[in-house]
């Protein structure tokens, strides 16, 4: 089912804008069933009539979010090269993960304002929420410095590639909520990795080989929303 983002209108939902572009080069007819995200809420809605410029459709009940367990929350440094922070976004979104933290590190982004890209990241996780059918938006923090990371996953890991033997097999995979930090293109300072393992971030090495940064993080989620949590 194709899903849109709409606007109240009275007891009626409305797509317009860019959205309607989107759903007019869906070829979505009247009639159809639609998945409408207006506000915080998911609808399932009906298409009662498409004009030229939007399309108006009955919501017919709200759609039970069910987050899959565990929950996943990727600490990601900023690649020097900011433009990945796209891709890492987009792929977070289809892996799984609940929300994304965006660190400022030795060897990241030197970008004067990081947070300035918020917006396109969140419009790019509603848009990545609406091809992969997840239950609400990848959530996008503002970026914080990585030596005021705080620990509040149950367990939180700490990818690296250099330094780290255990490899996802030897993991607890009972745990509901895990964090993941992800170095930026050049990998953590030493400093970084003594002060994330003081902190109580666990070593962890994906194999075999290593990933970029904007694939690294992606792929723990993955690992851990299929192995891990719910049985
Ligand atoms: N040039 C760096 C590689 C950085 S890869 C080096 O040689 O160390 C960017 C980040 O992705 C790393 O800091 C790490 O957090 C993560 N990463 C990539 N491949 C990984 C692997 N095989 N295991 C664990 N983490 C990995």
């Amino acid at each position: 089912m194709h899903r849109f983002l709409a606007t109240r209108k009275g007891n009626l939902l409305v797509i317009s804008g860019q959205e309607f572009r989107h759903f007019r080069a869906l070829r979505v007819k009247k009639g159809a069933l639609v998945e409408l995200l207006c506000e915080e809420d998911l609808f399932l809605a009906s298409v009662l009539g498409v004009s030229k410029d939007c399309a108006l459709c009955a919501p017919i009940q709200k759609v039970k979010k069910t987050t899959p367990t565990p929950q996943v929350v990727v600490y990601q440094c900023l690649p020097v090269e900011l433009r990945l922070m796209e891709e890492v976004v987009d792929r977070l979104s289809q892996a799984g993960a609940v929300k994304l933290v965006p660190l400022l590190c030795e060897r990241g982004s030197t970008a004067k304002r990081p947070e300035e890209k918020l917006d396109k990241w969140r419009r790019l996780a509603l848009s990545a929420f609406k091809q992969c059918g997840r239950p609400e938006p990848l959530e996008v923090a503002s970026p914080v410095p990585l030596k005021e990371f705080v620990l509040q996953e149950e367990l939180v890991f700490l990818l690296d590639n250099f330094n780290a033997s255990r490899s996802i097999k030897e993991v607890d995979l009972t745990k509901h909520t895990y964090g993941l930090v992800v170095g930026p293109e050049g990998g953590f300072s030493r400093r970084e990795v003594t002060l994330l393992v003081e902190k109580g971030c666990v070593p962890l090495l994906l194999k075999p080989y290593v990933y970029r940064t904007e694939m690294a993080g992606a792929v723990a989620t993955a690992l851990l929303m299929n192995l891990a949590g719910q049985r």
